[in-house]
């Protein structure tokens, strides 16, 4: 295999085999790569906690995004948007939300990279931001029009045509789905968006979920990082960001996450 054994956030270890995945784990989704007869993934980890999934599927699962990642119908979009949306004790977006209400000013002008669903953006406006939003998922962009929010791009790594500043641009589990220096490239990028005191809000699966086992989405196929808040904390910092807030969170929805908010 041709990559580096040197953990490339803290270039002091070697990262080391812990698992071997020949299948699919309880509640994973391998869009199809489950049927094919060498499907194998392997997860490393280094001594400062980080971990890698190594495997051969970026550019099957960068087909996926564009396409299908959603796999559901408008339909059925609208269908669990409002059981999620419904069930307000346990939403992790409206934590969020709450969380971020302290943080940042009303009418705050803010960019949410990634949406989805768009849950997040929908409770952020009924709270008095006014939000942007990117997503590349085809169905999930016509979703989030219907519930009139304003889409800016398609593809996260385009936004030349971004002609507006923000107060707050946030990353909701998406920057580990692509490789070290891809999310290098996308935090550079959107940094030449912030207005002078903006920050970026990060939220990404923390590997302290290991206690509970590597069988967890967590770990899953399409996380290519799993980061500790030490990974996380030199990895910012390498890039010349200032942490401003790190913090684990164990959510409602019982995700082990790292949260980060950074300028
Ligand atoms: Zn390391």
């Amino acid at each position: 295999m041709n990559f580096s054994l040197k953990c490339k956030i803290c270039n002091k270890s070697e990262i080391k085999l812990i698992k071997k995945f020949k299948k699919k784990n309880k509640g994973e989704n391998l869009f199809g790569l489950e049927n094919k007869k060498n499907y194998s993934r392997s997860l490393y980890a280094c001594e400062c906690g980080h971990y890698y999934n190594i495997h051969k599927y970026s550019k099957f699962l960068e087909k996926v995004y564009k396409k299908n990642y959603s796999n559901y119908s408008h339909k059925n979009i609208e269908k669990k948007f409002e059981k999620i949306r419904k069930n307000k004790k346990k939403s992790s977006n409206l934590k969020r939300v709450n969380f971020l209400e302290k943080k940042i000013k009303k009418n705050s002008q803010v960019l949410d990279v990634g949406s989805g669903f768009g849950i997040f953006p929908f409770e952020m406006v009924k709270c008095g931001f006014k939000m942007d939003c990117i997503e590349s998922d085809r169905n999930m962009i016509n979703f989030l029009k219907s519930k009139f929010l304003n889409l800016v791009s398609n593809d996260i790594k385009k936004i030349k045509k971004i002609k507006k500043k923000y107060d707050l641009i946030t990353f909701n589990k998406v920057l580990e789905h692509f490789n070290l220096s891809e999310i290098k490239k996308i935090l550079r990028l959107y940094k030449s968006l912030l207005k002078k005191d903006g920050k970026i809000y990060i939220e990404v699966p923390d590997s302290a979920a290991c206690k509970d086992g590597y069988n967890r989405q967590e770990f899953f196929l399409e996380h290519y990082n799993i980061f500790s808040l030490k990974s996380l904390n030199m990895f910012l910092k390498k890039l010349k960001f200032k942490v401003v807030y790190l913090n684990s969170i164990y959510e409602i929805n019982k995700k082990y996450t790292i949260r980060a908010i950074i300028k």
